[in-house]
């Protein structure tokens, strides 16, 4: 199985290489040695009472680079989260949160966890027993989690709770994506979603998609598909396949997206969806439509099957879904990847603004966000567009990649560690 951590350095490697040949770019040696390594991880074993008896419960939280000021970066609940997933997920929000120019470096944490063998009571237990055993590791000002795969405003709601109990202060600031009644944001909920629409319509119009006629696949229907599926429709997408964990489903005429929600919410999947075919996670993957979107997990499409791919867009909504050898094959069939730092960044810019409002006890309405978000994912999207896809003829995870590492070269410079 492809190591992530592995896969997104051997990339990093590949694009340091590539900027290379850019005229007027340099990328120092120094920058590389940077980061290669995570700068602090955390790894914590910590026992937890569950109906299964005294359960020894396995977490990590990664703060992969600070140059540009506090960690931030997702919690996930997942089976396989082990440590090499979390590095590279901090190393790619490192990334991510410097390509959208907020003022954050880069983490991830993760518990090691099926969430589905557990009553919430045990959700809640794990999770404020996660936080006293990290609590001297993050805060507003260190290093800032927020949701990520299978962990949502309740969990951030509990986790935030017992930070403030232990510091016997009230610090909403420590965690994003909580529920609005405790200082959760406007659109917070569905912003990686829109975030990636907002790049999605300037790539459909540069690269003459036509939303009336253009087909869409989802895989995964958690918070970002899902959304993302109820804002494409709208707009006149035809979604003509999604999936979940226990398998796709399929109607070439399109989905009728808001029966398909309200079947998940019921039933929790999509499979069996009435009218619709069933069929795999693997076919969603390969079906004849312009806008592939993987949102669920990392290393979907990879050298097996990068070549069966015929969608035009890949709209990367979930983090490294493609993997390195994949983007060769992608870019050589001229299928345009826009990757997860770019097509997902606007969960953790909404994260930011949730934790601006948080600092300031100023709350914003959803027009501001929106109109935040919508601004900052345009100019990043033609700042890569112009500055180094047309300029240099390189895809957009190069450009994304090159804009990002400069950014944090730059701090690194001026705060003297190169
Ligand atoms: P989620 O837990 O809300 O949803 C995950 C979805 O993926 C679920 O529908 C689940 O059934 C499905 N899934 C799980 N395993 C699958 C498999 N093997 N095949 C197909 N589907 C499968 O999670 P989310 O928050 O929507 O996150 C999805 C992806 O988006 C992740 O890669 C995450 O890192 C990324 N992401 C999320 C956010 C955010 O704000 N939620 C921000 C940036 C990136």
């Amino acid at each position: 199985m492809t190591n992530p951590f592995n896969d997104s350095m051997e990339r990093l490697r590949s694009v340091v290489v590539e900027a290379k040949k850019m005229k007027g770019i340099t990328i120092k040696n120094e920058t590389l040695k940077i980061l290669q390594e995570a700068k602090r991880s955390l790894h914590v074993n910590f026992p937890v009472k569950t109906k299964k008896g005294t359960e020894i419960i396995n977490g990590y939280r990664v703060q992969y680079n600070d140059a540009l000021g506090p960690t931030k970066g997702g919690l996930r609940f997942h089976p396989e989260v082990d440590h090499d997933e979390v590095k590279a997920l901090a190393f790619w929000m490192t990334l991510k949160n410097t390509l959208v120019n907020i003022p954050y470096g880069g983490g991830k944490g993760g518990i090691t966890i099926n969430p589905k063998e557990y009553s919430q009571d045990e959700l809640e237990a794990i999770s404020r027993e996660f936080i006293r055993q990290i609590h001297t590791f993050i805060g507003p000002r260190k290093d800032i989690p927020a949701p990520d795969v299978y962990t949502n405003p309740q969990v951030m709601g509990w986790m935030m709770d017992e930070f403030n109990k232990i510091k016997g202060e009230h610090l909403p600031g420590v965690i994003t994506g909580k529920p609005l009644s405790i200082g959760g944001s406007e659109g917070r909920s569905f912003s990686t979603a829109m975030g990636g629409y907002y790049v999605l319509q300037e790539a459909a119009d540069q690269y003459d998609i036509n939303p009336n006629k253009a087909t869409v696949a989802i895989q995964g229907f958690g918070n970002a598909g899902m959304h993302l599926a109820h804002i494409a429709v709208k707009d006149g997408y035809k979604i003509v396949a999604v999936s979940d964990s226990q398998g796709a489903v399929y109607d070439e005429n399109g989905l009728d997206v808001e029966k398909v929600i309200a079947q998940k919410k019921k039933t929790k999947t999509v499979k069996d969806f009435p009218g619709a075919k069933n069929i795999t996670n693997e076919a969603l993957l390969e079906l004849d439509v312009d806008i592939l979107v993987p949102a669920a997990l990392a290393n979907v499409i990879t050298e097996k099957n990068a070549k069966k791919i015929k969608a035009k867009i890949i709209l990367e909504l979930a983090n490294g879904p493609v993997t390195f050898e994949a983007d060769k094959i992608l870019h050589k069939n001229d299928v345009v990847v826009l990757p997860d730092i770019l097509a997902n960044a606007g969960g953790v810019t909404v994260s930011y603004y949730e934790w601006m409002q948080n600092l300031q006890g100023d709350y914003w309405d959803e027009k501001t966000i929106l109109n935040k978000l919508n601004k900052k994912m345009k100019e990043t999207f033609y700042t890569l567009h112009e500055d180094y896809v047309k300029r240099f003829d390189v895809d957009f995870r190069t450009a994304a990649y090159v804009h990002a590492i400069l950014n944090i070269q730059q701090a690194m410079i001026d705060k003297g560690w190169i």
